[in-house]
């Protein structure tokens, strides 16, 4: 029989429910698997041991007096830092937020537990979003679970990484530009980006906000469904919608796809691909070709000029998103009462070097006299490129790639040049541009020389498909997932943790 932390969600909510497990012995595995590997992994900021007990407890006793658990019912759940759960800290791994108590939860945290989830802690991240590797926390990086030298992607780093080291079944994290997608891809999970407005956005810190969108990260696409139970309309978020079918249920079984057309953009082989990564993504799409998928070859022309389009319009609201944390309404100043400690924690003392750059930047693109030709120019590509995705979709029900061009590099290989660490996004951001959702699925492994200087030792790190479907097709794409996944075993793979 698999150890409790190797149970899917779906499992585990399926067995709580049944009776034949209790939602706290699967919280007290999931907690012990966090204080022995988390000191090593540091995907955790803080964990809610108590809490998550206690609330584990009354799952069971709910369930003993007879009223059955919801579709998340004793499924223990981490939560990225930018996300709010009333009366916890939030900090988006920023040290200008460093003891921020949340004045209420968010829509998706609040809905996760009206279903039963038990909320095991807060994850680590880029600070407020921003990187692509989780070495931009203030609280020090997240380590790879494959490899302990290398990022885990980002900024929704030490969600995946959890998942990844069996820490918690299932993790939310938030993707602007492909901070959910980008880190299950380098951890080898299953991480899905919504539609823009599937998952309301109210409680979740705005990092850029016509991009913002939470997301989820699990081991497999079954999980990811089961997840979307807090999907919907919220009227705290004008721009959320409700979900167009039931997209919860995910049935692959007898998935047919053999009238699936897969589009390859010509344009993504520009993007910089590693040739292991090539080699096994080439090998994932002859998987799907097998199953019966035609490959067609597509063209989005207007994909090169996505990461500047990203990165100036991304920086452009962060700079007025972040306005706000002006040292004196969040924070450590925040609660003191003397004007020495409002000034000593201004904004240039709790904000990191890469929010800093962020902010100067997108106050640039905005100053008078260069708006329409910086962020004019950007939304100007931006519809361009949806046009180019709505042309696309014509000839294929859902667009192919890898869904970063390399797999994980070694922690400090590229904080010094914040471009090489930008075109990591290459591949994601173009879908978060045009709001489509976006599916990464472990599809195989690139192996390199591990850096332990025996010439002979490789290690083995995780490589991601991503699909594009048309807004509101979250299904298609985690039913095509799914079939991927029984046919080729991929998410099954774990990595091994020493104690
Ligand atoms: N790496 C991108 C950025 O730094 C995307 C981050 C995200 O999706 N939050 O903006």
């Amino acid at each position: 029989m698999s150890e409790l932390h190797e149970l899917s969600a779906t499992t585990i909510a399926e067995r709580i429910a049944d009776g034949s497990l209790r939602a706290a012995d699967v919280t007290d595995a999931f907690l012990r698997r966090i204080e022995t590997h988390d000191p090593q992994l540091h995907c955790f900021l803080e964990y809610f041991a108590d809490r998550a007990r206690q609330r584990a407890e009354a799952i069971d006793r709910d369930r003993q007096a007879g009223r059955q658990p919801g579709p998340l019912g004793g499924v223990p759940v981490a939560l990225k830092d930018n996300l709010l759960l009333a009366e916890h800290v939030a900090s988006c791994s920023s040290r200008i937020l460093e003891g921020f108590r949340a004045p209420y939860s968010a829509t998706v945290v609040e809905r996760l537990e009206q279903q039963g989830a038990v909320l095991l802690g807060r994850t680590n991240m880029d600070e407020f979003g921003m990187g692509s590797s989780t070495e931009h926390s203030a609280f020090g990086p997240t380590h790879n679970p494959w490899a302990l030298d290398r990022v885990p992607g980002g900024s929704s780093g030490g969600s995946a990484a959890a998942v990844a080291a069996g820490l918690c079944p299932l993790a939310l994290g938030s993707d602007t530009g492909g901070s959910v997608r980008q880190p299950a891809a380098m951890c080898g999970i299953a991480g899905l980006k919504p539609t823009y407005g599937l998952l309301s956005r109210r409680g979740l810190v705005a990092y850029a906000s016509s991009l913002d969108c939470v997301g989820v990260l699990a081991r497999s696409c079954e999980d990811l469904a089961l997840s979307l139970s807090v999907a919907g309309r919220d009227p705290g978020d004008a721009t959320s919608r409700d979900r167009p079918t039931d997209v919860t249920r995910n049935t692959a079984d007898g998935t047919d796809l053999s009238n699936l057309r897969i589009g390859l953009p010509r344009q993504c082989l520009d993007a910089g691909i590693d040739t292991a990564v090539k080699a096994v993504v080439d090998d994932a799409l002859g998987v799907l070709q097998q199953l019966g998928a035609q490959l067609v070859p597509i063209e989005l022309p207007h994909l090169e000029h996505a990461v500047s389009a990203y990165y100036l319009i991304a920086a452009a609201e962060a700079s007025s998103n972040l306005a706000r944390y002006d040292g004196v309404r969040f924070g450590r100043g925040a609660q003191s009462s003397s004007l020495e400690a409002l000034y000593t924690n201004s904004r240039s003392a709790g904000f990191g070097g890469e929010v800093q750059l962020r902010i100067l930047l997108g106050t640039f693109a905005l100053q008078h006299g260069y708006h329409d030709e910086m962020y004019g120019q950007a939304t100007r590509c931006r519809q361009l490129l949806r046009g180019d995705f709505r042309r696309a979709f014509e000839s294929c029900d859902v667009i192919a790639s890898p869904t970063s061009p390399v797999p994980a590099f070694a922690l400090g290989s590229r904080t010094a040049d914040p471009v090489a660490m930008y075109l990591c996004d290459a591949l994601t951001v173009p879908t978060s541009l045009a709001g489509l959702p976006g599916l990464s699925l472990p599809c195989g492994f690139a192996h390199e020389a591990s850096a332990d200087g025996d010439a002979t030792a490789q290690i083995q790190l995780p490589v991601g498909l991503q699909l594009t479907a048309p807004a509101w097709q979250e299904l298609t794409l985690l039913q095509i997932g799914e079939r991927f996944e029984q046919q080729t075993q991929w998410h099954q793979q774990r990595p091994e943790l020493r104690q």
